[in-house]
């Protein structure tokens, strides 16, 4: 049997500028490119979820690219311990080359498959790629991590060296050997209605200007694309080319929660600061059913859980209202609201959104200070005063069969407040 050396895609859905395809084509010749439909993760997923749809025509977008060059896209679904077992059995395997996932589920995931590998004498080789620096490039000076952004951005930013994309190379080194592509029935799914757009830097010119008013269309809705890897984040930083600093900043807040998520793996069930554990939820079900649905009489919140619902996205300015709302007027556990952005979102990234939750909650690292509560009509008239944002998505809003406040601001201010104090307090 003729030995290979696989890659394995898991979120770099790419074949520019991908670490560590490079890194195995240099290294090897034979290389089968694999991806691994996991069923941990997509078995609590709708047949229909966006996220598995986008991610399908990419594999096909990759497959057809392969098939240029001779070779093609080996894509399974199933356990991937259960399947890599299957793969060492059919194959004769000297390398497997794969670029880091930093998330809780993924590294365990890894070590079990490294694991498993180096019982076979298999080596295994993993790449940065999913970022500019990693959990230990950004720290302070006495070796601890950054828990506040400012100082971590400054030294992000100081130890920074441009890098280039790199093209693929050596594609002679692929696997010469065609198969079919299955349809996405054949994995048990169904294509869904929501389309993940592409991604526009156009705007990054009046970014810092123009990037927290919703009804414009003025975000790069980058987030699917570096989520999946569909690009890599050098390209990006590279086409940006130094032209917004506020743009870059964003990007970097993005590899500030994954290296909070990497050093405090217990965000993911606790608060960060864990003097807020004393908070007393209301937790109400029929509330968190009204925020969900976009029916809480506040223009602002059900105009985005109403895009959401519909579209797979929603504007940051509108997901900091949301969040904001459901942790403070409606004192509902945030882990509630992060969860339900988990299910939607088509950029659902756990550093991301478990960081952005915490926030909003107050109880996060960096966090917006508890007793700030936004005034959602304030932030209505400030951000869309012309209604343009809300009256897209809420058809039946200045009609009797929108819904009165399901609470009144001034009174869930109150109430916030003084039931954060006693959390604190106690
Ligand atoms: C409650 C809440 C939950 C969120 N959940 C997620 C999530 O699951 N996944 C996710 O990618 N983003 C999340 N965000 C951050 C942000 O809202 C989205 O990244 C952004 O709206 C995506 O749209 P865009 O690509 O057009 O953004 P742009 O404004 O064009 O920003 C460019 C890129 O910068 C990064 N970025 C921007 N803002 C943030 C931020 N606050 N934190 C981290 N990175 C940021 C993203 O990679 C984004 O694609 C969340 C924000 C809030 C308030």
């Amino acid at each position: 049997m003729k030995s290979i050396s696989i890659f394995w895609f898991r979120r770099d859905l790419r074949l520019e500028d991908n670490t560590a395809l490079n890194k195995a084509l240099a290294q090897n010749s034979n290389v089968l490119p694999l991806f691994i439909f996991d069923d941990q993760i997509v078995l609590d997923l709708p047949n229909d979820d966006a996220r598995i749809s986008f991610i399908y025509k990419n594999l096909q977008k990759i497959d057809g690219r392969l098939k240029e060059y001779g070779s093609s896209l080996l894509c399974l679904k199933g356990d991937p311990l259960h399947v890599w077992k299957e793969l060492l059995k059919e194959h004769h395997i000297k390398n497997v080359y794969v670029n880091k996932d930093y998330e809780p589920y993924a590294r365990q995931r890894d070590e079990q498959v490294e694991h498993l590998l180096k019982e076979h004498n298999v080596a295994f080789f993993s790449f940065k790629d999913q970022v500019i620096h990693e959990e230990h490039e950004v720290l302070k000076n006495d070796g601890t991590p950054y828990t506040v952004f400012t100082p971590y951005k400054n030294k992000w930013l100081s130890v920074y060296h441009p890098q280039k994309p790199s093209p693929l190379v050596a594609p002679q080194n692929l696997r010469q050997e065609t198969e079919r592509f299955p349809s996405i029935a054949e994995f048990g799914f169904t294509e869904s209605k929501i389309i993940v757009r592409d991604y526009n830097l156009a705007i990054v010119e009046d970014y810092h200007e123009k990037r927290d008013f919703p009804d414009v269309d003025a975000t790069s809705y980058l987030s699917p694309h570096l989520r999946f890897g569909t690009v890599s984040i050098r390209t990006i930083i590279k086409e940006l080319n130094d032209r917004n600093k506020t743009f870059l900043s964003e990007l970097i807040w993005r590899e500030f929660f994954m290296q909070i998520l990497f050093h405090f793996p217990d965000v993911v069930t606790h608060n960060f600061k864990r003097k807020y554990d004393g908070i007393t939820w209301l937790n109400n079900d029929e509330h968190f059913a009204k925020w969900c649905q976009g029916k809480t009489g506040y223009p602002m919140v059900d105009a985005g859980m109403r895009q959401l619902n519909t579209s797979g996205y929603m504007h940051n300015r509108v997901r900091m209202i949301t969040a904001g709302f459901l942790c403070k007027h409606l004192l509902i556990d945030w882990r509630w609201g992060e969860a339900y952005f988990a299910k939607k979102l088509l950029d659902f990234e756990l550093a991301s959104n478990n960081g952005n939750w915490q926030w909003a909650a107050g109880t996060g690292c960096d966090a917006a200070p508890y007793f700030r509560v936004f005034n959602p009509i304030e932030q209505l008239k400030k951000f869309d005063n012309k209604g343009v944002y809300v009256k897209k998505w809420i058809p039946e809003l200045n009609t009797l069969d929108y819904p009165n406040p399901i609470v009144e601001h001034k009174f869930a201010r109150k109430r916030a407040l003084e039931t954060y104090k006693i959390g604190i307090e106690a």
